[in-house]
Order: structure tokens, then sequence, then C-alpha cells
């Protein structure tokens, strides 16, 4: 019971988000502050330490937008008992500035009340890093995240999953839309079967679950799991009129790259067969703001 007040209390942190726009930075700190837990225990991280990591966990799984780790490793302060931190002079945050947090002595822990919870259950850090995962990203970004974070999931097996922050899921999603797609890649064509059943291939949502994206054939792809991972991370992206875009912020040096990515730009994605309905111009719209790193390169 104590257990799952703690997991509301990290979601409660979402509620920030408005209008669908994305608000990761806090669920991000607090992943990395429960990684940080898994592995060192109870001690404080400096801001001068969480800076990089906080800001390449930003850059790389929050909105399109610059975002400074100033904010969450400030703000986060605000929420009810998670974190706090603490300067020379004794607790309490000497602001959201740069300066501020960079000074000696400054750093942030996970709130002693909570601390006390994780080491008196050791499955809570599991169960919250999920639940923060569920809440907040698209399900192919778990893994990768957890590694930033450094946090470890499998160490404990964790039934319980966000279940009350999230509509349920439709089971029969995933095949409704790879049937819909005629189990091909809407972007590339990839259509590999094993043993006659599709594989590599997955259901993807434009717009997040997390971000009430419906589990509906409108909001969903049927993408190999290359170009569903780059769909998700914001490497490509589709314009209104279902182009497919990449982001210029995209390097690669092979050819396969050339061929499997940039060659994509400004190719017709694959409608989907028997006049079924196309994926929706809002759903686009969404992922275009808090997903793909624009620019795009030119149509
Ligand atoms: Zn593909």
């Amino acid at each position: 019971v104590v257990g799952v007040d703690w997991v509301e209390r990290a979601l409660s942190v979402r509620r920030y988000a408005r209008g669908g726009e994305r608000a990761a930075h806090k669920p991000l700190l607090l992943l990395y502050a429960l990684g940080r837990f898994q592995q060192d225990g109870d001690q404080a991280i400096p801001f001068s330490a969480a800076e990089d990591t906080l800001r390449r966990l930003l850059r790389e799984f929050g909105p399109p937008r610059e975002t400074s780790p100033v904010y969450p490793f400030h703000h986060l302060t605000n929420d009810d008992r998670l974190w706090v931190v603490e300067t020379p002079d004794g607790p309490g945050s000497p602001g959201p500035t740069l300066g501020g947090l960079r000074r000696p002595g400054v750093q942030g822990r996970l709130h002693p009340e909570l601390v006390e919870a994780l080491s008196a259950d050791p499955s809570l850090v599991g169960l919250m890093a999920r639940a923060l995962l569920e809440a907040n990203f698209e399900q192919s970004l778990h893994q990768d995240i957890c590694q930033e974070a450094g946090l470890d999931l499998e160490v404990a097996d964790l039934p319980v999953r966000a279940e009350r922050a999230l509509p349920a899921r439709d089971p029969q999603f995933r095949l409704t839309v790879l049937e819909a797609y005629d189990y091909t890649c809407a972007f590339c064509g990839y259509d590999g079967l094993l043993d006659g059943a599709a594989v590599g291939l997955d259901a993807a949502h434009l717009r997040w679950r997390a971000y009430d994206g419906p589990d509906d054939l409108v909001n969903g792809l049927c993408l190999c799991a290359l170009h569903h991972r780059l769909l998700d991370r914001g490497v490509l992206g589709l314009t209104s009129d279902r182009t497919i875009t990449v982001s210029r912020r995209y390097t690669s040096h092979s050819r396969t790259a050339r061929t499997l990515v940039l060659d994509l730009s400004a190719r017709p994605a694959r409608p989907p067969g028997g006049g079924r309905p196309l994926v929706a111009p809002d759903h686009i719209a969404w992922h275009t703001d808090q997903v793909f790193r624009a620019p795009a390169f030119q149509q």
C-alpha cells in the first residue's frame, strides 16, 4: 500500500503537461536519481556531477525544444516529497540558474522519506521507474532510457504497471495495424516472416500512449523495428500529407544508413490497404511538435 502511494506521487509530476505538450524533464530527473540510488544508495548527487548526464537524457528523450537540466533539478523540489536540494549553507535550492546550481557543494538527493521507503521495500525502485516510463514515454524507448539513466529493471520482476495513468491497451491494436498494412513497413516496405508469421514488425503510435494517443488505426503505422525506433526518437516523421521526413540533425556515414534512412526523405508513406483510414493529421501534428527533431531535410 505504501509503495502504491509513492508510485502515485511519482506519477503526479505529469500534471504539468498541458494540451499534449511533453513535460519530460522531471520524470527524467527522477529516473536518473532512481538509477543513482540503485547504484550508489543514498548518496547526494552534486549538480555538477549530474549536469552532463541530465543534459543528454533531456536532449535524447525530452521534447525537441531546448531544455536545461537546471529546470528539473530546481523545480522538482516543489513536488510532493520526492527531491531536495541543499547548499553548503543548508537546505533549500539556490534557485533555477546555472550559476547558482553550479556553485561548489550544491547537491540534490531523493527526499529522506522516499529513501526510507526505497530502503524498506527493494521492489519500489523498479515499481516507480516502470510507472514513470509507462506514464511518460513510448515503450520502444524504455530500454534506452534505463541504460542511460543507469537503471536496471531486470533485477526485480515487476508485475505492476502504471495502469491507472493510462487507458487500457487494446489487445487488437497490433493485429489491426499490421493487417491493415499487409504486414509491410509503411516506410521501407520490409515484410519479413518467420515460419509464416510477421517478424521484426511493430504497430507504432504516432501520438504516444502516454499523451493520450489512442490504440486506433488512425494513430498507428506498421513499421519495421528500426523505423519504429527512429520514429519514436524523432529521426523520422511525417508531413500532414503523409510524406516521410528525416531530421537534418541525423547523420550517418555508411551506404546502408543512407539506404535505410536518408533515402526515405520525401517518399510517401505506404497507405493501409482496402481503403482503410489513413493516419490522422492531428496525431501527425502532435508527433511533429513533440517528438520530431526539426528541421527536416529539404523535401
Ligand atoms: Zn522499415
